[in-house]
């Protein structure tokens, strides 16, 4: 039985301040949550001390990027060890906004993968195809190539530790969410591409659905089979309906 986990990314908004007091806001609403996991994804600057504010509670925080490379003279990049050193413990990666609009390359995604899982951080990677993609008929090829090309060269013990994040971009930031079915064709698809690649680890890899995410459409999606939690964006910049995504189902 995989273990819904529910991650909140920030993007680039909230000043630290902003950060903390939101973060705060999140721990009160939502104290214990003995059977799901979750996550927020701040920018880098605050995420100490977001994690401080956090701290002893059952919220993780996570990093929204990394870099590929190990620390050295990268003038403006954050390596996966100095997000460790922040007390992160996730990192979100090959999200569609630094795919689409950063030029990010399948092969980038996955050495920020390999780095990821060298510096000990959980990666929650991203794939997922754009209006065009679908339409053409193409959706499943660029989710299994997106896949396969992040995973490729991971051992069973960095997939297990892997998140697997379904965000269709058409779906991003819109307000046009996936049907449940729409969603849970590929989800079904990608645990299938897990198995493959990890034998009985793809199993238990939790895949996430990312996409215009709400407090009123989340139960539906939470409800397929392959649908183990959700990336939320817009959504989570709100302590009341972010902590009502995270109590799906409990009210
Ligand atoms: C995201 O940024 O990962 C995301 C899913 O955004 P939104 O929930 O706003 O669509």
């Amino acid at each position: 039985m995989r273990r819904p986990f529910i991650a909140g990314n920030w993007k680039m908004n909230l000043a630290a301040r902003d950060a903390v007091r939101l973060a705060q806001e999140i721990r009160e609403r939502i104290g214990s949550v003995p059977d799901r996991d979750v996550a927020v994804c701040p920018t880098f600057v605050s995420v100490s001390a977001v994690a401080a504010a956090l701290e002893d509670s059952p919220i993780g925080v996570g990093g929204q990027d990394c870099s590929q490379w190990d620390d050295g003279a990268y003038t403006g990049d954050i390596s996966a060890s100095i997000l460790r050193s922040a007390s992160a413990k996730f990192v979100i990666l090959g999200h569609s906004e630094r795919r689409h609009v950063m030029g990010e390359t399948d092969e980038v995604v996955r050495a920020k993968m390999g780095k990821a899982r060298e510096a000990g951080l959980k990666p929650i990677l991203c794939v997922g195809e754009t209006l065009e993609e679908r339409k053409s008929g193409n959706t499943l090829a660029v989710v299994e190539r997106q896949l396969r090309k992040g995973l490729e060269g991971l051992t069973s013990e960095d997939l297990a530790e892997t998140t697997v994040a379904y965000e269709p971009v058409w779906a991003i930031g819109t307000g046009e969410v996936a049907t449940p079915e729409q969603a849970q064709e590929v989800h079904a698809a990608i645990r299938g591409w897990l198995k493959d690649l990890g034998g009985p680890v793809g199993e238990d890899i939790r895949i996430q659905y990312g996409g215009s995410v709400k407090p009123d459409n989340v139960g539906g999606l939470a409800a397929m089979p392959d649908i183990d939690g959700a990336l939320v964006g817009g959504a989570a910049l709100k302590a009341d309906s972010f902590s009502a995504i995270v109590g799906f189902g409990t009210a």
